[in-house]
């Protein structure tokens, strides 16, 4: 194979025509496959039903401390939930607010309060300035960007470096710009890229000196567990970086089980400062009076402990690995060599990132929608849907069983190949 910007219009259209009839193939198999989201299979949420019982089966509705969890109460959680959480992100039970079902929700939450009412060290609340910004790593988390946009929230897009943001750029425009309020981070097996920050930029996070007195880090630990292979990611605590720089109040972390046992009811938690969290409480006592806490039972009771857990997502890996093989597998059988795509293989987390030549993003993905396969829109990646080289695509392996992903991909490969004879084409 030759890479494709070295074969001359001849050799192009005859490659286009070729391709064009296989892809016209596809295009009379009706298919129906939506691979948008990053959504746990079936099989997935099957290995985690028990748990769903374990609370009926022991008539066993009590945390540790005797508190019926059936009625009102327990603001930021359970005894035992927190100390669960605390074990696996290796911080104190002290550090730990415990939501409700989605770690998403609790961060639209503290964005929210801190617009209205501020944060801990908050001049003034957020709403009050003319103007506030994010930094956005990207490509990113969509959802991320939605919140931003939903509050009129600027965002700054910062790229993606091999090992984590581009710190440089992060470290100058915080310390100059007191507008600057946040920024979104997913640390580990990050999304889309599956990348995973390494020590030195986690120690540069913790080292950052903002200009604004109330710059947050929204450290979404979204993958924290979600490991496809024996070969794990590994990061630095971040709380311990920042305990060594007196930065403490500057992080809050956000995780959930949803996908460790059920998406939409699993449990959520913010983890902070102890000053923070006393200075959410406050603002949390008026919003709710408490969260579900037999789900949190419900949980400890299953795992038991942290190891409980990892057991748990190992049964997770396997199921997706053949998965993540299949998506790595074609692109590699389709694409290489033609050097018209770029793409990572994540050791966890839910996706595979793929770059295609610039501009031939949104082509590539039209193709695919009119033969009847959706994936996340292009541009989704980064803030305000906008991706300017128009080269990023996130694909989500999880959800479809595997003969459906095995077309999908295969079908997806003729589009990106498609796509970039046409772009060759057009530029002759
Ligand atoms: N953060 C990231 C980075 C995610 O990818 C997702 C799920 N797609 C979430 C948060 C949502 O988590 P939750 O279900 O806890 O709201």
């Amino acid at each position: 194979m030759k890479p494709l910007q070295s074969y001359n219009s001849e050799e192009i259209e005859a490659l286009e025509l070729a391709l064009k009839n296989e892809y016209n193939e596809y295009k009379s198999k009706n298919l129906k496959l939506d691979m948008s989201r990053g959504k746990p299979s079936t099989k997935q949420l099957d290995i985690s039903i028990d748990m769903l019982h374990i609370l009926e089966n022991n008539k066993d509705y009590f945390d540790e401390n005797g508190t019926d969890c059936r009625n009102y109460g327990l603001l930021d959680g359970i005894p035992e939930a927190k100390r669960f959480f605390a074990e696996l992100l290796d911080i104190s039970p002290e550090e730990i607010i415990i939501g409700g079902n989605s770690s998403l929700n609790m961060m639209y939450d503290t964005i929210a309060r801190a617009m209205t009412h501020g944060v801990l060290g908050s001049e003034k609340p957020w709403f009050k300035y003319d103007k506030i910004k994010f930094l956005c790593p990207s490509p990113g988390y969509d959802r991320h960007f939605g919140i931003c946009a939903h509050f009129n929230i600027e965002m700054i897009t910062i790229d993606m470096l091999e090992d984590g943001p581009d710190m440089d750029k992060i470290e100058k425009l915080v310390s100059e710009d007191e507008t600057i309020k946040g920024i979104w981070c997913v640390p580990k097996y990050s999304n889309p890229e599956g990348k995973t920050y390494s020590d030195e930029v986690v120690r540069r996070f913790a080292n950052l000196k903002p200009k604004a007195t109330d710059f947050r880090i929204f450290w979404d630990n979204a993958y924290a567990w979600h490991h496809l292979s024996d070969k794990h990611d590994e990061i630095l605590n971040i709380f311990d970086e920042c305990r060594k720089a007196g930065t403490e109040n500057m992080v809050f972390e956000y995780a959930s089980t949803s996908k460790v046992t059920f998406p939409g009811a699993g449990v959520a938690l913010l983890a902070a400062s102890v000053p923070n969290v006393s200075f959410i409480k406050k603002q949390l006592i008026v919003q709710t009076i408490g969260p579900d806490k037999l789900n949190q039972l419900r949980h400890v009771k299953y795992f038991k402990d942290a190891n409980g857990l990892y057991e748990h997502m190992k049964k997770h890996g396997e199921i997706l690995k053949p998965k993540f093989n299949c998506v790595l597998q074609t692109l590699k059988n389709e694409l290489d060599g033609y050097e018209v795509a770029e793409w990572n293989s994540p050791r966890g987390g839910y996706f595979v990132s793929l770059n295609t030549m610039d501009g031939c993003a949104k082509r590539t993905l039209r193709l695919l929608k009119e033969a009847g396969v959706v994936m996340t829109s292009a541009g989704a990646t980064f803030p305000y849907g906008v991706d300017k080289r128009d080269r990023n695509i996130r694909i989500a392996p999880t959800f479809p069983p595997l003969e459906e992903l095995e077309t999908a991909m295969k079908l997806f490969c003729i589009c990106v190949k498609l796509a970039s004879c046409e772009k060759i084409l057009s530029n002759l």
